[in-house]
């Protein structure tokens, strides 16, 4: 089984610093299945060719680990085509690029979006031509598939559920093989692994910053999942309330909402419901925003930018700072906020840069408001404390506006429940009380004033599923309130 994936851009070769394939020599690795092979059969300045050759053991896959044991055939058309088990070669070869990991002097590439060209010779798919078009189109690719005979020297043997596939389309690295990853099972619709809980981290994992705006997102997780329903609304409630710094970005957003035509049914629920909440947690920012008459905010822990984007449409606020610690979101957020081509005065408003809020920062100081939507919760306690010295004693802004789930909520997501978190990072969630309580002491010590509001439609018991918490100032210098302790580092 054969795949290759062609690149174009300046300096191609740099890419293998980034799949951390050299391109001068051949790599190979066994795997639970057989053995991957990857190599370069073309190499130019701007242009580079990646072959991953897949080897499967059709035996080997009959005698091995007993999830495997489900292929009941010595014959089969395992070692020829693109399946799930080439998912898994992906990531025996790929695996660290996956992750986001690459040689310092190139992480810089790992956000550029190049153009790629994929090839399929035979690909595995019982849905035909419609759904591998409705799976990668959205992606921004132009899809092209010829439907492969069953034996060419009998015609009359009919077609096979294989396709020769041409994708081409711009991407990051980490995109085109997330996409492969992913797909590829989805396709082939008969996943040759078990899936326990661990298969809806990996999805979210490698699919989670695109999944969340594909119209196909509630079919891409069943057969990802195996129709495993628990499983699937898991994925679903945590694709849909996860980081928002996992959000797709705009173009994507564009193509998927283009490529939807109205033909695709309505998401359930929950999904909704938690996807409107992000944009009525912006809002209500932003109204907290307004009420001060404030003409300068910084938005901490930015993320992509979606507050920045608003905010940018507010005449009143004259400077507008994004900060995380996090260069890949603000790439994210300056290619979002179309910094390149933004007209002058506007341009002149905005500014984004990397930075912690564990540090005390300068550049924070002289703000009328800051917000930090969804932020605290990733914070261990530790953090925590030397984020609200950096932020209430020494920027001190005259009002803060942070925002944070309520774990309350939680059990109204039967896919959550009570036990668990939204999102993988979150280091807690607190309820309405723990949330009022931290509001109160941390207001206490710096000299500000609290109020805690529900964000979301509210539950009678359980409260609205987000919590906004307005900070004020209570004095009007800008002189720090002397804290308890220094802050930390
Ligand atoms: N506010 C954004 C993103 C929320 S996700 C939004 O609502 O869309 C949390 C963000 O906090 C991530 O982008 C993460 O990189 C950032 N973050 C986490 N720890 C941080 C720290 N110590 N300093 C600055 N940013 C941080």
């Amino acid at each position: 089984m054969l795949i290759t994936l062609t690149c174009s851009a300046p300096h191609a070769p740099e890419v293998g610093y980034l799949l951390g394939k050299n391109p001068a020599s051949v790599f190979a690795r066994p795997f639970s299945a057989g053995t991957v092979h990857v190599f370069y059969p073309e190499v130019a300045d701007d242009r580079v060719t990646i072959a991953l050759l897949v080897e499967i053991d059709p035996v080997g896959l009959v005698r091995g680990p007993a999830a495997l044991a489900r292929l009941d055939q010595y014959v089969n058309d395992r070692p020829y085509v693109a399946s799930s088990l080439t998912s898994v070669a992906v990531n025996t070869a790929f695996g660290s690029a996956m992750a986001g990991r690459a040689t310092k002097e190139h992480i810089e590439r790992l956000d550029e979006r190049m153009c790629w060209q994929v090839s399929l010779p035979a690909l595995a798919c019982d849905g035909g031509v419609d759904l591998i078009t409705r799976i990668f189109a959205p992606l921004g690719y132009t899809v092209a598939t010829t439907r492969l005979p069953l034996d060419p020297a009998f015609p009359g043997w009919g077609e096979a559920d294989l396709y020769s596939v041409h994708l081409e389309g711009e991407q990051t690295v980490q995109r085109v093989l997330g996409h492969l990853y992913v797909l590829l099972p989805v396709l082939d619709n008969s996943k040759h692994y078990y899936v326990g809980a661990d298969e809806a981290d990996k999805l979210l994992a490698h699919g989670g910053a695109w999944l969340a705006a594909h119209p196909e997102r509630e079919l891409i997780a069943r057969r990802y999942l195996r129709y495993q329903r628990p499983l699937v609304q898991s994925a679903l409630a945590r694709l849909a309330e996860s980081d928002p710094a996992l959000a797709p970005d705009a173009a994507l957003a564009d193509a998927a909402a283009a490529a939807t035509d109205g033909d695709t049914p309505a998401p359930p629920d929950p999904i909704e419901a938690a996807l409107g909440l992000h944009e009525q947690r912006l809002n209500a920012v932003l109204v907290a925003v307004r009420e001060i008459g404030a003409t300068s905010l910084a938005d901490l822990g930015c993320g992509e930018g979606k507050l920045l984007a608003r905010a940018l449409d507010e005449p009143a606020l004259a400077r507008i700072f994004g900060m995380d610690v996090s260069t890949q979101a603000l790439a994210r957020a300056r290619r979002a906020l179309h910094f390149d081509t933004l007209p002058p005065a506007r341009r002149a408003r905005i500014e984004v840069a990397q930075g912690s809020l564990l540090y005390r920062d300068r550049r924070l100081e002289g703000f009328d408001a800051a917000a930090l939507v969804e932020v605290v919760e990733h914070l261990d306690t530790p953090r925590l404390r030397a984020m609200e010295r950096v932020v209430f004693q020494y920027a001190r802004p005259r009002r803060v506006i942070v925002t944070t789930p309520n774990r309350e909520y939680n059990v109204r997501w039967p896919a959550i429940g009570a036990e668990r978190l939204r999102h993988r990072d979150h280091r807690f969630e607190w309820t309405r009380a723990e949330c009022q309580a931290w509001a109160e002491r941390v207001a206490a010590t710096y000299g500000y004033r609290a109020a805690r509001q529900e964000l979301g439609p509210v539950d009678p018991t359980l409260g609205a599923p987000s919590q906004l918490i307005i900070f004020d100032r209570l004095d009007d210098s800008t002189t720090p309130t002397p804290a308890p302790e220094q802050a930390s580092e």
